[in-house]
Order: C-alpha cells, then sequence, then structure tokens
C-alpha cells in the first residue's frame, strides 16, 4: 500500500471521527445547559435596550449610567461615554 493511499485513509477516519463524537459533544452539554438555565435563570437577566446603539444587552452585563433619578444601560462603556457627551451637548 502506497503512504499516499494510508494518509487518504487516515484523514477519512479522522473525520468520520471528529463527525461521530462532534455530533456527541454538541448535544450533551445542551442538555447540561437545558435543565440548568430554567432552574438558576437569575431573576435580574433582563434584557435592556441601549439608547445608543438600540442593542439589546443583558441587565447583568450593561454598563449602567444614571441621570437624574433614572438608569440608563449601555453594551459597552463607549456606549456609555457617548449618551453622556450627548446630554452635555443638549443642555
Ligand atoms: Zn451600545
Amino acid at each position: 500500500m502506497s503512504p499516499i493511499r494510508l494518509l487518504i485513509l487516515a484523514i477519512l477516519f479522522y473525520i468520520a471521527y471528529r463527525l461521530l463524537t462532534g455530533g456527541r459533544r454538541t448535544v450533551e452539554p445542551d442538555d447540561r445547559v437545558e435543565g440548568k438555565s430554567y432552574k438558576e435563570m437569575p431573576s435580574d437577566d433582563v434584557l435592556v435596550e441601549d439608547p445608543v446603539c438600540k442593542k439589546l444587552v443583558p441587565k447583568m452585563q450593561a454598563v449602567k449610567h444614571q441621570r437624574a433619578g433614572q438608569s440608563f444601560y449601555f453594551c459597552s462603556e463607549e456606549c456609555c461615554r457617548k449618551f453622556i457627551s450627548q446630554e452635555g451637548d443638549g443642555e
């Protein structure tokens, strides 16, 4: 048998192996996450709208900014800074 044939066989075997194990791997963690996420979903994990770029961000990960007793949430500090500079221009 030529070395090239062996190499092709090895690659085919590797691809088949990856497909089999890869297919299994994606199913298993999903089952775990599904079981957990419903029970352990924090009540704070609400989506809030970034007033600058209109993106929806999870409240827990959002950058918070308070102004006149109102809270604003941003996807990043960059958007927060933009918002602050905008309110400065408006007044
Ligand atoms: Zn943003």
